[in-house]
């Protein structure tokens, strides 16, 4: 087991644990349902500590909900801190991970960071340096790369809570984030689909209105991360991205734009630049694994 790596996908609704090297090689996966703190914690614990037989993994990395505290000098580092979860505020899962397996090595990061490390390294985003990555799904959270970091900063990029365009008359949801009301994740999450349409998106017709709101919204944030951030690419994953059409938020956001980026990608090829995750249901404990491979070193892979 000395050269394999364990990966944590840490959701608000499940734990999902694997032990592997990589895509090709995920050799054993385990899901959890998020509990208390103590019994879930115990459970990835106790997966891993099955898994390796004795032996001990190389490392463990951890993409976890959040917000979390990134900072490694920090003494909070590895915490989860205030999430609106219940029972889940200033938790420290990497400190419980390492104590419950004897790994000394646990790498922890945000989930959409975590996400955005495994395309990185395996799928949408290989080569890149600077990129964002963003899951579109009950909420909306973003990560990603610039110049080949993980970006972390004061805290770590809540994208999900940027400030989009509010047409009260058009849209008169007041948007369902517990902070804000009607940011990006209060107007255009899963959650926020549910609340204002009544019924979740997988079972949104096609040609429904709801879907050209969820453009329009998108298209914003998109457009907005885009002027700040100059990313060589856009990965958009998440439960709401299967079903919106991507070329109707590729013309949004050229439409938004409006010619001033020049260049071709965003021209000529949009569709290259706006695009899917290529690492499917199993991303966030691929991330998890390619942290662990990492550390927390933020070297790009
Ligand atoms: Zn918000």
């Amino acid at each position: 087991m000395e050269d394999c790596f364990g990966g944590i996908e840490a959701g608000g609704t499940k734990f999902v644990c694997a032990v592997g090297t990589g895509p090709s090689d995920l050799r054993e996966r385990a899901e959890f349902p998020t509990t208390s703190p103590e019994e879930t914690i115990r459970s990835a614990a106790a997966f891993f500590n099955a898994c390796s037989r004795g032996g001990k993994l190389k490392a463990i990395g951890i993409g976890s909900f959040g917000p979390v505290d990134l900072h490694p000098g920090s003494p909070t580092f590895g915490y989860i801190t205030s999430t609106p979860k219940e029972g889940w505020r200033n938790v420290d899962i990497a400190g419980a991970i390492r104590q419950g397996t004897g790994v000394s090595r646990v790498a922890f990061d945000t989930d959409v960071n975590a996400a955005a490390l495994g395309e990185a390294r395996w799928g949408a985003a290989r080569g890149l340096d600077t990129f964002l990555y963003l899951t579109i799904g009950t909420g909306i959270g973003g990560g990603g790369m610039v110049n080949g970091r993980l970006l972390h900063g004061l805290l770590h990029p809540e994208m999900g809570h940027m400030r989009v365009p509010h047409d009260r008359q058009a849209d008169p949801f007041a948007g369902c984030c517990p902070w804000h009301g009607d940011c990006l994740e209060g107007l255009a999450s899963g959650e926020a689909m549910r609340q204002r349409w009544g019924m979740r998106g997988q079972r949104i017709h096609p040609d429904h209105a709801a879907w050209r709101l969820e453009v329009e919204y998108l298209a914003h944030a998109v457009v907005n991360l885009i002027c700040s951030m100059s990313p060589q690419r856009l990965v958009l994953g998440g439960g709401v991205m299967q079903g919106l059409n991507l070329p109707a938020l590729h013309s949004a956001v050229r439409g938004l734009l409006n010619g001033y980026l020049q260049s071709a990608l965003i021209l000529d090829r949009i569709e290259d630049y706006i695009v899917r995750p290529q690492l499917g249901a199993d991303a966030g404990v691929l991330g998890a694994i390619a942290l662990a491979w990492n550390g927390n070193s933020d070297i790009r892979p």
